[in-house]
């Protein structure tokens, strides 16, 4: 028995969703199939930590956080949450710890946020909903600290607003301040900034920072942009097709990346100053396969020798190729 257990460990974690088969399917008796969403993640995420997740569209980021806040249930695999197998399916009063130990900030403000209810109702609801406070001076305490914290002051001007009386930089942060009313231990951030002005997401990623900084609270922040990733996590974990292809410090992914897929994200991103020019930047080539039917090898090494050899017959495990740095790639070594 180890003297330490992961604050977050995912295990094998699976999300597939099975597609029912036609006619054709049913005569020819081809076997159903599924989408691979999520498929196969091994992962751990300490206290205080956090761990970028970073992938295009469509590469499992967000149905992985949703399963890890319980918005979603696994089909196979473990999700073990302080020492504790959170995989089974739960009822709402069940969960109701867990909802106050892990939260979930989502990517667009317009849609998490209620417009009808003032910025106090929305903060003030999870306190209520999880009867977290006793009082209305205790609530409307709480709801201030949060406002707070998220970089909303003086709190009180914006207890009677609605989200439509707000910038999108003001929203995002009512929707942090939503997530952190609880005090959380572990906040998983789908995309907090990517539909905010340059200007505000540096306020935005601060505010995160400083609640680690603060209370040495864990954050899994999924993000498609390499760059922010490597700002704000400690690790970066690269998902591809439902699979993690490679996970090691922020450093060593975005300065020293070692599978086709992680160099193929580099590329492709614009760097001031060191890629001056415009063609310098190389796309990622192709469309992202379906992940109903995932390829074997992949398609960012298109000269790679085992590509059409060793590659399709059996999958690249996670290879150690450096301190902490795992590639899933027969060539990484
Ligand atoms: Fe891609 Fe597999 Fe070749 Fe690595 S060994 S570059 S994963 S095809």
């Amino acid at each position: 028995m180890p003297d330490t257990v992961d604050f977050l460990r995912l295990e094998g974690l699976q999300v597939h969703f099975p597609i029912k088969g036609g006619l054709f399917d049913l005569v020819l008796g081809r076997p159903a199939s599924a989408v691979r969403a999520v498929d196969g993640i091994d992962l751990n995420v300490e206290r205080g930590e956090i761990v970028a997740l970073v992938g295009e569209s469509g590469s499992g980021k967000t149905t992985l956080g949703r399963v890890i806040t319980k918005l979603a249930q696994p089909t196979g695999g473990k999700l073990l949450f302080d020492g504790c197998d959170m995989t089974p399916e739960r009822g709402s009063s069940a969960l109701r710890p867990y909802r106050r130990r892990v939260q979930m900030i989502f990517q667009d403000a317009y849609q998490a946020l209620n417009p009808r209810h003032t910025v106090f109702d929305i903060v003030a609801e999870p306190l209520q909903s999880l009867r977290l406070v006793d009082n209305a001076t205790q609530l409307a305490e709480r709801v201030s600290q949060a406002l707070t914290a998220a970089g909303l002051n003086p709190p009180g001007d914006f207890f009677a607003r609605f989200p439509h009386e707000l910038s999108g930089g003001q929203r995002q942060r009512v929707v942090i301040a939503g997530a952190l009313a609880v005090r959380p231990e572990l906040i998983v951030a789908d995309e907090p900034v990517s539909m905010l002005d340059v200007s505000i997401r540096a306020q935005i990623l601060q505010v995160l920072v400083n609640l680690r900084d603060k209370h040495n609270m864990a954050l899994l922040f999924i993000t498609h942009d390499l760059p922010l990733a490597w700002l704000i996590a400690d690790r970066i974990a690269v998902l591809y097709l439902g699979k993690l292809v490679e996970i090691g410090s922020a450093d060593e992914i975005t300065f020293n990346p070692r599978h086709p897929y992680t160099v193929a994200l580099r590329n492709a991103t614009p760097q001031i100053g060191a890629n001056p020019a415009r063609d310098e930047l190389q796309a990622v080539q192709g469309e992202v396969p379906s992940a109903a039917r995932v390829p074997k090898g992949c398609r960012f090494h298109p000269r790679c020798p085992l590509a059409f050899g060793r590659c399709r017959e059996e999958e690249p495990p996670a290879i150690d190729v450096g301190p902490q740095h795992m590639s899933a790639c027969w060539l990484a070594k």
